[in-house]
């Protein structure tokens, strides 16, 4: 049992620049599952200082990927709280009264050294033998008259931490990487406040951080190289320092960052393509962190309830996308048929709106190759994207008017899925009608073999269920074919999967007699007969 300790507050700090992606996801759990597990405060805060990058809707659709993912915030955008406000751009007057403290006490100064200045002497530096080491420090010794007079005669000037001289290592204890130390020289004197009034990102961090009262920073380890000079600023400021914890990356299966190049990034495009939240969850945890090395299925309660830094490697780790789709499947698996529908909606409507599409009466439509079978399934494929948005509507509000029918359809598929997303292309059948799209292979194979047999099979098949009363059960109209098909001498398997091909279009489906049931007795019959029109006649 982990102690709980209440005081403890962490925070996940996205910056609005584009949509939340796999990294900072992942960033986000750590922070929540922690602060769940101590019992403390996550706080959500949106680093929106870049304004050139930044936007409304970029924020919007973080906000959107974390409420997806489940990660409630205690504090932050919507949720208010008593530290806020919780957007940078928001928290100016917090920053400058911080560098105004810093002016006071000397550790803050004016630089008015121009850009061009400055590029002539990293220039000049670069080509030379030590290599550029940072600003040189000078505007660091002007005199305090001369300072001021430049600034009231208007000369624009940034504002510098002054690192204080002989100042020894930088040291902190990582949470993860353990003890850290760099060289106090390595850090030149840092922008704090730029010429156009507005403060640099490790400025804005440290003072909100500490205002915030954050006690643990748990974030990429882009940003380690950032935490030395963070932590001159939490000593110029008088701050406390949090704790740190910096996280391994996340590689693709190739061994670099994972990035774009990899495919899908955003959290977004998981969810577009079928991944179930709570998967994402248990998967992006992992990425990291363990909860003994071999655990690998950790639904959010016991997430939320064993959450240690203590147990996040120092190792980077490979987001392997087969494990992932291998995880979404047993979350598909475990979920109830209600719940299912629910997520699975709109590939649902997806499903009833291309097997609407299919044409009347029955086809042969060639067997697609394994090449472009694999090209439809790595398709990312939004649903409703390409259709009528009324046809699409329609489609939706028929799953939410008829439940039962698609709740029915759970057990057909649950076991044969890893993402929602192929439920299109494994369930459309079901919604053709009286129509049928034949596929090529299984009819060569299963119809066209021995034809006659076939023939008979269906034949044998379409009287039984024809003859069938009501809502029959399907194991019953099951054992009523096999049993018609014996006094006939047709073996099980000849007799069935004729009418597999017939009713499914394939010789491979989900089960037979359930999806009889979905479709109903009169398009079955129907399909049957324009099967044996198109192929067998
Ligand atoms: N806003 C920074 C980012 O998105 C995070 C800063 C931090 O966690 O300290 O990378």
């Amino acid at each position: 049992m982990i102690e709980k300790d209440p005081s403890i507050r962490v925070r996940f700090a996205p910056s609005p620049t584009g949509m939340l992606h796999i990294g900072g996801a992942r960033t986000a759990i750590y922070n929540w599952a922690f602060a769940r597990t101590m019992g403390g405060t996550f706080v959500l805060r949106i680093e929106d200082t870049d304004q050139v990058r930044s936007t409304e809707e970029n924020t919007q659709i973080i906000l959107r990927a974390m409420r997806w993912l489940g990660l409630d915030w205690d504090e932050g955008p919507e949720a208010g709280g008593s530290c806020g406000p919780y957007f940078q751009t928001e928290r100016t007057e917090t920053y400058q009264a911080a560098l105004d403290r810093l002016k006071e006490s000397g550790a803050a100064y004016p630089c008015f050294c121009s850009k061009e200045e400055l590029d002539a002497k990293r220039a000049q530096a670069e080509a030379s033998e030590g290599g550029y080491a940072g600003y040189d420090g000078t505007c660091r010794h002007l005199s305090a008259d001369e300072a001021r007079s430049r600034i009231e005669a208007g000369e624009p000037h940034v504002w510098r931490l002054a690192v204080p001289e002989g100042h020894g290592p930088i040291e902190f204890d990582d949470a993860v990487y353990g003890h850290m130390s760099f060289p106090a020289e390595a850090m030149d004197d840092m922008i704090i406040q730029r010429t156009d009034g507005t403060f640099t990102y490790n400025f804005a961090v440290v003072c909100d951080d500490a205002n915030m009262g954050i006690t643990h920073v748990i974030r990429g380890d882009d940003h380690l190289s950032n935490t030395p000079r963070q932590m001159l600023i939490y000593e110029a400021c008088g701050f406390d320092a949090p704790t740190f914890a910096h996280l391994p990356m996340i590689l693709g299966s190739d061994g670099h960052k994972l990035s774009k190049r990899h495919g899908a990034t955003s959290v977004e495009e998981y969810r577009d393509r079928g991944y179930l939240p709570a998967a994402m969850v248990n998967f992006l945890a992992l990425l990291g962190w363990s909860l003994d090395g071999d655990t690998t299925i950790i639904p959010e309660d016991v997430l939320c309830r064993s959450f240690e830094l203590a147990r996040i490697n120092r190792k980077d780790s490979v987001f392997d996308e087969k494990k992932l789709d291998w995880m979404n499947g047993v979350y598909i698996r475990e979920m109830d048929a209600d719940a299912w529908t629910l997520a699975a909606t709109p590939w649902l409507a997806q499903a009833a709106i291309d097997g609407a599409a299919v044409s009347p009466g029955a086809q042969v439509v060639p067997t697609p190759t394994q090449e472009e079978q694999q090209a439809a399934a790595q398709e990312a494929r939004v649903p409703g994207a390409a259709v009528d948005a009324q046809a699409w509507q329609r489609a939706l509000a028929d799953v939410s008017d008829r439940p039962g029918f698609y709740r029915a359809m759970y057990p057909l598929v649950a076991e044969r899925l890893a993402r929602l997303d192929e439920i299109p292309a494994k369930l459309a059948y079901l919604f053709w009608g009286p129509n049928v799209a034949l596929d090529q292979k299984s009819v060569d194979k299963v119809l066209l073999k021995d034809a006659e047999q076939a023939a008979s099979a269906l034949a044998i098949c379409r009287e039984v269920l024809a003859g069938l009363e009501g809502d029959q059960d399907p194991d019953a109209a099951m054992q009523a074919c096999r049993s018609a098909g014996e006094e006939a001498g047709i073996k099980a398997k000849q007799l069935l999967q004729p009418l597999r091909v017939a009713v499914a279009g394939n010789m491979v489906s989900p089960p037979l007699f359930e999806s009889i049931q979905l479709i109903g007795i009169p398009d079955t019959l129907a399909r049957i007969d324009g099967t044996c029109a198109a192929v067998l006649a």
